[in-house]
């Protein structure tokens, strides 16, 4: 097929956004380079953002809620520490970006939406990329995804006032757990939790980071302050 200007315009921003924003600050897993330099990000965004889609910021998808900024969605990725092969959970659809590019790498991808609006639309456009290999559910994501259990890793994309006990309970023993963890809804730092063994998880603190709010069961509720 032949690329049309505007796809390669894109492919040579996708280029550029890989160099300056993910390169430049550090991001050294090559599997996650390679994956956002395949997965069309201004196909994940609306259309009136599209302009926009390599800007190195969140951007908004509607409902109040965003995609995450690229370098946010490398960082996290590479803290999963992916080899290829793994089934992975990601809780926080969004509009399926972050779980496009996990599905360039890991064998199968289970993510959950709260949102239905945003997951139908997420399960739309993975459909339309081809990836057979994303599956989108709409529910509380703070619950996990029980059938599919237990997970080589699994990623939260909102930030909840603790590491739900359900989701750690979904993990294999050696699995990663990354999510953004904070006292208020809106400000956490970026952990990781390593299942080291069946009642062992070990916690690294990445860094200062800014979510949406974890809304569920064990997360945030809708009343909580500043939602
Ligand atoms: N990974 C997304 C970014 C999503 S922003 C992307 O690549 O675009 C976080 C998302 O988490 C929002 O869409 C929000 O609706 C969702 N969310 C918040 N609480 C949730 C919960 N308990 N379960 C599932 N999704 C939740």
């Amino acid at each position: 097929m032949q690329e049309t200007s505007s796809e390669k315009h894109h492919a040579a921003r996708r280029e550029a956004m890989v160099r300056d924003q993910l390169v430049a600050r550090g991001i050294r897993d090559d599997l996650v380079l390679d994956a956002m330099r395949k997965v069309p990000r201004e196909r994940f965004v609306p259309e009136m953002e599209r302009d926009f889609a390599y800007t190195d910021g969140p951007l908004p998808i509607g409902a109040g809620q965003t995609i995450s900024q690229p370098y946010i969605v490398a960082l996290m990725t590479e803290a999963l520490q992916l080899k290829g092969g793994e089934r992975v959970l990601e809780i926080g659809t969004g509009s399926g970006y972050a779980a496009a590019v996990l599905a360039e790498i890991a064998a199968e991808v289970f993510t959950i939406e709260r949102v239905s609006e945003l997951a139908d639309r997420a399960a739309d456009t993975l459909g339309d990329q081809g990836y057979v290999n994303a599956h989108v559910r709409h529910g509380d994501g703070t619950l996990g995804w029980a059938e599919s259990a237990p997970y080589d890793a699994i990623v939260v994309t909102a930030g909840g006032p603790k590491v739900p006990e359900s989701l750690k309970q979904q993990l294999t023993v050696g699995g990663r757990l990354v999510m953004p963890v904070g006292t208020n809804p809106l400000f956490q730092s970026l952990v990781q939790v390593v299942r080291s063994s069946d009642d062992q998880f070990d916690t690294t603190d990445l860094g200062a980071v800014r979510f949406v709010a974890l809304v569920g069961k064990e997360g945030w509720q809708e009343s909580d302050a500043d939602l």
